[in-house]
């Protein structure tokens, strides 16, 4: 079975989300910041007055995202870069008096994903000494935090774009397999209740007749057993292989025992 591959093309709801990176310093953020939207399944980056870009840093640091770097746009403003958007989210470690109100980035993802639906959003992610100015956070409709250790908050700007993506990834896709893959789900189907009641019975039998377990004295040993395979919630499959393998035991115990005496000698061994 072919489980769905998320692309732009299949039009997911994560391509009217864009990331837009102010005032970059450092070209291998922008590299690494396309990275880790393209693991995402985000695309679209703007770029706000990059101090250098394009540049070989930010291409080694794209690695296999080099399309989302070759398709960024750049813009002269934050006014330009949110021109046609409906929604925009600061994105902030900082907290703002005067600033819009502030979300933790998993509530924030809901939100953006919902106001999606209406049109183009936008996350806005600050230069790495400066952060966004007051200015650029008051464009927004929210500040998005990532919650973070207290006296040591602030992330590497592309592991903030990883964090958001990641957030945006999980809330749109919440359900759905992991990862796109052309494995083959396991096929057999669960065992029944009477298939499972046999198992037990059989599994007994074989129990009391190796001497493992003495009815007189069963401590408890069944209710653990049951504990314990009633965790792997067995599959007819399985189910038929411990059979197998209990009805084999039981073939040995019913073989006639090699006399002391007498055994005929094949010869071979
Ligand atoms: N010294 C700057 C931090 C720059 S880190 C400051 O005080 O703002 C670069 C960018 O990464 C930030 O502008 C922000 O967009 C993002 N970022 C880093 N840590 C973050 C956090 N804990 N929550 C939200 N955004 C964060």
């Amino acid at each position: 079975m072919n489980l769905p591959v998320r692309s732009r093309s299949a039009g997911s709801p994560l391509d009217r989300v864009r990331v837009v990176l102010s005032h970059t310093s450092h070209p291998g953020n922008i590299g690494a910041a396309a990275r880790a939207m393209k693991t995402m399944g985000l695309s679209r980056l703007l770029l706000i007055d990059p101090k250098r870009f394009p540049d070989d840093e930010a291409v080694a640091r794209a690695a296999g995202a080099a399309d989302v770097l070759a398709q960024a746009e750049i813009c002269a403003s934050l006014d330009a870069a949110l021109a046609d958007c409906v929604f925009a989210c600061a994105v902030s470690a900082r907290h703002r008096n005067l600033g819009p109100p502030p979300l933790a980035a998993r509530a924030a993802a809901a939100e953006i994903l919902a106001r999606a639906g209406a049109g183009e959003v936008a996350l806005v992610f600050g230069n790495e000494t400066a952060g966004l100015s007051n200015i650029e956070v008051q464009r927004c409709q929210r500040t998005v935090f990532i919650p973070a250790a207290p006296d040591y908050s602030s992330l590497n700007l592309a592991s903030a774009v990883q964090v958001l993506c990641y957030e945006l990834r999980l809330a749109a896709f919440a359900g759905l397999p992991p990862v796109a893959s052309k494995a083959v789900p396991f096929a057999s189907p669960p065992a029944s209740h009477q298939e499972v009641a046999l198992f037990f019975a059989h599994l007994e039998r074989v129990m009391i007749g190796s001497g493992f377990l003495d009815p007189q004295r069963p401590r408890r040993l069944l209710p653990k057993l049951r504990r314990l395979f009633g965790r792997a919630e067995l599959e007819r499959d399985e189910i038929n292989i411990l059979r197998g393998l209990l009805d084999a035991v039981e073939r040995k115990f019913a073989e006639p025992a090699p006399h002391a005496e007498g055994v005929p000698n094949s010869g071979t061994i």
